[in-house]
């Protein structure tokens, strides 16, 4: 498992090249959740998410053969653009292999970041498999999405930023896909407020976490059908698994319907351009899927990277109070 050292090694690898993101607040959305909510907002950080915070201490501790020989991974989106950007400006070649149903906005950044781009069908390719294949091939360092110690100790520099600003919190609520972010976020927790509980959120047609963490045994979701597009992974790792058995008190879900409403009050009254993914910690809060009442709670805003086109089509199907 990743030990804490190693996230204060990663803020200290990254400062100065990822953005230290601020932490917002309001008291209309401390109304409508309950309590009082401190968002941190990975949605402004580089590349629009804190995928950038895992890619650059993963990327920037490689030798200089490896830089040399190049990197590849496999992402439905942000961690592709992620290692798109900090390849770029590293100097190393990148190569990214995308589902064909990621959203146009994530495969137009990616390809602008320099990398180069392979496809794959997700309703019959396995990705991972795809990734190793053209790593064997080409001789391409994989940079996993998750499933890595330098991933997982730099997207817990989100949680670590987030104590070191607010100081202790009762709750810390944190989107889940590969489980990255929420490894990272909890061990960070865990050691700067103790007595704080960890809420993974994921959403309810990809619920493989939930299972995964409640059954003991690593269970997985094919292809599910979900707008939040970041948390479309199949299943968690085994690292991930093991520290999110560890650090992690609880895993609930929420619908897309939850996620809707969420956006469409973060978009109109916090001004702030969040993405499915983004909210889904925010949602079971705001959707009243937990109860609490007048607990200090942080949230992970985990990304921003909005389809505004796919947006106008979730707006129509789901019904959004103004
Ligand atoms: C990748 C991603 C997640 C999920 O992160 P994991 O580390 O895979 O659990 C959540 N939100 C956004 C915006 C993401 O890009």
């Amino acid at each position: 498992m990743v030990s804490f050292e190693e996230v204060q090694a990663a803020a200290r690898q990254i400062a100065g090249v990822a953005h230290r993101t601020p932490v917002m607040t309001s008291r209309l959305l401390d109304a409508a959740c309950g309590n009082q909510i401190f968002l941190k907002c990975e949605n402004l950080q580089r590349v629009g998410a804190f995928k950038f915070r895992g890619a650059t201490n993963a990327i920037s501790r490689l030798s200089a053969a490896e830089k040399a020989a190049g990197v590849i991974t496999h992402s439905s989106g942000n961690h592709a653009q992620a290692v798109a950007l900090v390849s770029q400006l590293l100097g190393v070649k990148a190569t990214i292999v995308m589902p064909n149903n990621a959203p146009a906005l994530k495969l137009n950044a990616t390809r602008d970041y320099g990398a180069a781009v392979v496809l794959y069908d997700p309703a019959t390719d396995v990705r991972e498999a795809i990734s190793q294949e053209l790593a064997q091939r080409h001789g391409y360092v994989l940079i996993p999405p998750y499933n890595h110690p330098h991933i997982v100790a730099g997207q817990g520099t989100a949680g670590l930023e987030l104590f070191e600003e607010v100081g202790p919190l009762d709750y810390l609520f944190v989107p889940c896909g590969g489980g990255g972010l929420l490894s990272g976020c909890a061990l960070a927790a865990k050691h700067l407020a103790p007595g704080c509980r960890v809420i993974g959120v994921e959403p309810a047609a990809g619920d493989d976490a939930t299972r995964s963490f409640y059954s003991g045994v690593l269970q997985t979701s094919h292809n599910p059908q979900t707008i939040a597009d970041g948390a479309r992974t199949g299943s968690l790792g085994d690292l991930t698994f093991a520290m999110i058995r560890h650090y992690v008190d609880e895993m609930l879900t929420v619908s897309d319907d939850d996620l809707v409403r969420t956006l469409a009050f973060v978009w109109t009254r916090l001004k702030l351009v969040v993405e499915p993914t983004g909210v889904l910690g925010l949602a079971a809060l705001f959707n009243r899927r937990y109860a609490l009442a007048g607990q200090r709670v942080g949230v992970i805003l985990s990304g921003g990277n909005v389809d505004l086109v796919a947006a106008a089509g979730w707006l129509q199907t789901t019904r959004v109070s103004s």
